[in-house]
Order: structure tokens, then sequence, then C-alpha cells
């Protein structure tokens, strides 16, 4: 049956294509296609498993028969027998089998399938002690997977998840591992997503998280169609499911009718000639229709991601967001020399172009090790989150600001701080700043300068500009956050996303402020947030002054053409009257 499912648009584009159900507690497990010669291989690595786990029951089944009955606890013995019950299944082995002859998944990934198909059934049963098995499926799942592990996959060697290109053979069985596949999760913590971006999927589903949660951002970032907040989806929808991901509109079609699914492939087209053209300004400078020149830098989580920034034409970073260095690592932070390395990597990548570091903004939603939600703070947004972070750890920041030092020598580096709000905090940075500088003199190591430059992302940051012009060669405006704590709306809950709202007269306000001081000082500012990479506000940001824009790669060809259909004079009047409007939004509209 056909149905349809309303989240929040992330990321542009259409994705047709069959759904993968991840557990948001599995999606650590490998994903990858394997070639059609290695499936009795595979096949033979979960029976494998499977038989381990079957022998250790066993075997713990003897030692509880020496046992006297009352040491012997009923309970225990019945679970074994639950447990061997599952594990013989035939539903569980025929869909394992299933996943990797068909659909050449990797036998981890075939399992886990299986199990979310064999789980859902369970949801459903009406006697509660059915129910209750889906625990012990799950647990024994995790065994097989522990027991798995020891033995080589025959693709672990090559690498953990390669891209479908790189692993589809050219068997009959190619077809399927062809069709697109439409991740859905529950949820996925921007870690989880960095893992998938060299992934096998083309298009993401997630229940929870808002329009400017660092997931969506990530996602966002590899520019496949994303719809987030898309609640009870992973409910919803079923294993291999035939589902459409439409990112322009946040909407998800499940079992689509052959009509439907026609008027959806016509719009991917579509989708996909225009971009092509687009492809054409690559080489055109952002110039407006009155002559004023626009400077349009991309945002990377990664170094390896300069490539796509320059095949997009991007004058140079504007955000680099180093925190992606530091997460999903078990609390084993990157040293000074790694750390070092990937900003002279960013550096090189970017060919001679400017490169902005931020510094470390870890928390919130973005905590270090992934899936490990911050619990343990009742507000994490307003809590240790960024510079606060590295003021409490001054020996992880200064291995951060001698690493970015050292790799200035190398090339045109800007030095960006998340989060400011205190003059202390700032009085706070640059000394430490100058005590990195002063370590590497006395080791007599080479650093290069730096341009210093303040995030304007807390409403007080925006309210006391004097300070922050008055301590920083530039500013950026990042009204991700900037909007999420002017309005007090969480940006990654789902629930409030509805009040999120950028032409709010407060957040304009500040934004306008920001950029009209700036510019009345020559001091360079931009935007970083996520409105700088949106279409629907480009002529907003140029009419109120603006000339810098940091977005995902992916992003700025569509601005540019928005810049060069620009007249920016024009538009001036115009977003004043914006600005000044009781309702922006109408007047943005009308
Ligand atoms: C912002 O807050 O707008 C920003 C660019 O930083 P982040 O999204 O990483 O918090
Ligand atoms: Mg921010």
């Amino acid at each position: 049956m056909s149905f349809s499912i309303h989240g929040l648009a992330v990321a542009r584009g259409i994705a047709v294509g069959r759904a993968v159900l991840v557990a948001s507690s599995r999606v650590n497990v490998a994903h990858y296609f394997i070639a059609e010669d290695q499936v009795p291989a595979e096949i033979d690595r979960v029976r494998v498993g499977r038989n381990a786990v079957i022998d250790e029951i066993h075997r713990l089944q003897r030692t509880i028969s020496l046992m006297g009955p009352k040491e012997a606890p009923h309970e225990l013995t019945a679970l074994m027998d639950v447990h061997l019950m599952l594990l013989q299944d035939e539903e569980l082995i025929q869909g394992v089998k299933h996943w990797i002859e068909e659909r050449l998944y990797n036998a981890e990934w075939a399992l886990t399938t299986q199990l979310e198909v064999i789980a859902r059934q369970f949801d459903e049963m009406e006697d509660e002690y059915l129910r209750e098995r889906k625990a012990d499926l799950e647990q024994i799942t995790e065994k097989v997977l522990a027991a798995m592990q020891g033995l080589a996959s025959p693709m672990a060697t090559a690498t953990l998840r390669p891209t479908r290109k790189a692993s589809a053979s050219d068997s009959a069985s190619e077809a399927a591992a062809d069709t697109p596949l439409i991740l859905i999760a529950h949820d996925l913590s921007p870690a989880d997503m960095l893992q998938f971006k060299q992934s096998v999927f083309a298009g993401f589903v997630t229940d929870v998280g808002g329009r400017t949660s660092h997931t969506a951002i990530v996602a966002r970032s590899m520019d496949i169609p994303a719809v987030v907040g898309a609640r009870l989806s992973s409910h919803l929808i079923r294993q291999d499911d035939w589902v459409i991901v439409d990112g322009d509109a946040g909407i998800v079609i499940v079992d689509p009718s052959p009509i439907v699914l026609a008027e959806y492939e016509f719009k991917q087209r579509q989708g996909e000639i225009d971009r092509g053209r687009l492809t054409r300004l690559r080489h055109t400078p952002a110039v407006t229709l009155d002559g004023q020149k626009v400077e349009l830098l991309a945002n990377i989580e990664m170094p390896e991601d300069a490539a796509a920034a320059v095949s997009a034409g991007a004058v140079g970073v504007g955000l680099f967001r180093s925190e992606f260095l530091f997460m999903g690592r078990q609390g084993r932070l990157p040293d000074e020399d790694e750390q070092y390395l990937a900003y002279r990597n960013a550096l090189e990548g970017m060919a001679g172009l400017p490169v902005t570091i931020r510094t470390v903004d870890i928390g919130s939603d973005k905590p270090l090790d992934k899936s490990s939600k911050d619990e343990t703070h009742l507000n994490p947004a307003l809590g240790l989150r960024a510079i606060r972070w590295c003021l409490a750890d001054p020996d992880m920041f200064l291995t951060q600001l001698r690493a970015i030092l050292r790799a200035a020598a190398f090339g045109r580096i800007n030095l960006l701080v998340p989060m400011l709000a205190h003059v202390t905090e700032i009085r706070q940075t640059l000394e430490l700043l100058d005590r990195a500088r002063a370590q590497l003199d006395e080791r007599g190591m080479v650093y290069g300068p730096l341009k210093l430059g303040a995030m304007i992302e807390i409403p007080a940051a925006a309210l006391m500009l004097d300070v922050f012009l008055k301590y920083f060669d530039f500013l950026s405006i990042g009204t991700n956050d900037l909007i999420q704590y002017t309005l007090a709306i969480d940006r990654a809950d789902e629930s409030v996303a509805h009040l999120y709202d950028p032409l709010h007269p407060a957040v304009l306000h500040l934004v306008a402020d920001t950029i009209a001081r700036c510019n009345a000082c020559s001091k360079d500012v931009s935007v970083c947030g996520e409105m700088a990479g949106d279409v629907t506000f480009t002529r907003l940001l140029l009419g109120l002054g603006l000339r810098s824009f940091s977005m995902h790669p992916s992003q700025i060809l569509a601005v540019k053409h928005e810049v060069l259909r620009a007249d920016a004079g024009k538009l001036a009047s115009w977003a004043q009257a914006v600005l000044t409007s009781e309702d922006p939004a109408a007047t943005f509209a009308g």
C-alpha cells in the first residue's frame, strides 16, 4: 500500500530506491557489496559464526545439566532454549541467504537486515511474551556478529565500505547491487553520517532531527537527497520497500504507484539536467548585474572535501569544521602531528586558496563519540560546547592551535573561533594563541601568520560588536546557532522546527547589523550558516550588503546563479523594507 510521510527537506534532489533499515545502534556494522563469486564464502561466514554461538550455548547447557535442579535456574535453561530456537529459525537463515545471494550484501549487513525484518514482526505481535523475544533476537544477533568478527571477510582487506561501483560484479546479480538504496534510521549522529560519506546509499531518511542539525548538515554536504524529522518512518517503512525521497519537498513516498514513480523519475532526470547546466558556471566569476564582486566559499568537514570545493569553483574554504577530525575516535583525540597534516592537506587540496579553520566545536548535537548523545547535561546546547570546551581543556586546545600555526607556514589560513560571547573568553583565546606560538618558538618550529576571526552565533556577540571588531580581523555569522539561540529553538529538535525561522525580525536585525557594522569599518564579514547556501536567501543577504557566503560545495553553483541575476543596488532598498517590516516573511515573499 502506498503512503507518504512528511518530514523536513534537507538535501535537494530525488532518490528512488529500496529501503535499508538500520538500527541507530548498528550503524557501525559494515555495509558493502560483495562480488558474486564471494557469495558462498559470505554465507559460510554467517554459518560459522552462528554455529560458534550454538556450540557455546550447548556447552553452557552441559555445564548446567551437571548442576542440581536448585542451582540451575529454570529461567536460564528456558532462555537458552529460546536462543537456540531463534538461531535455528528458518526465517533467519533463509533471510540472511536471500540478502547475500540476491542483493550481494556482505554477511554482517545481511544478518542485521534480516534481524530488522524479524524484529518488526515481533513488534507487531499481540502476545507480550512473544513481543519480548525481540530482545533475545537482538542478543543472539550481537553474539553472531561478535563471533564473525574473528572470521576474515573477503572484502575486509579491501575497504570497509566500498562504493557500489567499486564492488558490483558484472554478473546477473549486478542489477540487484545496482538498485539504489535508501538508508532509513531513527537517528544518526553527525559522526555516523560521516561514516556513510563514502557509502552505498543514495538517500537518507531519519525520524528525528531539525533542518540545521549537524546530521542534516553532513547529509547536505554529501549532496544526496535527504529528509529528516520524518517521524515514525523507521517504524512505518519496511526493509526493502521501494521508497522515493523527495529532498526538495521533504516527503518520503513508500511503495509508490507506477504513475507516481514515473512522475518522480521524470523530476529526477530534470533535476540532473538542471544541475548539469549549472556546472557551466563553474569558472564564471560571481559578480552581480551591477558589478558587485561576491566571494563564494566552501564549508568542509574533512580535508578531502577540498576536492569538491575546488571543482565547484569555491574561492576558498570559509568554514572547515575541524571537530569532525575529533569525532568517533572513542576519546582518542588526534595529536598535533595528525592535525597538522590534516590542515596541510586541506590547504594543499585548495591549491593556494585560503582556508578558514574553525577551532573544535564539540558538544551539543556533535558529541565526541558517535551515537553517544550528551545525556549528562540537561541543556547540552547551552553547556560546555565549542570554545567553552576548549578553554576548559587548555592542553587539548593548545595542541590544536600549534597544529594550525604550523600548517599556516604552508598557505593562507584563517583561524575562526566559535561560540564566543564574553570578552574574557576572547582574551583567554588570544593568550592561548600566544602561548602556542611561544611553545613552537621554544621547540624551534616553523609557523605562519594567521588572520583571526570570530563566529557571531550567540545574540550576545552580535550585540557587543565593538568588542569583536576591536579584537578580530574578520567575523563570520553562524546563522544556524544564531537562530537557535535568538529564538530559543533547539535546532536539532524536529518538534519545534516550525518555529526555527531565519526571517524572524530579531534574527534579521542581528544579521543585518553585523553585516552593516563590518562593512562600515571595512572589516571582512561572511555568513557560514545554512542560510548562506539556501538560494531563497541569496538576494536578501546581498541586499543587506553581504559579499561573502560560505556553504556546502554542492550549493555554490546554484547560489552563483542567483548572484549573477541579482542587482545588489536595487536589492538594498527591498532588503531594508523586509528588515523594517513587522512581518518580514510576508514582505520577503510579496
Ligand atoms: C552555525 O552555527 O551557523 C555554524 C556555521 O556552525 P555549526 O553549524 O557548525 O554550529
Ligand atoms: Mg555554530
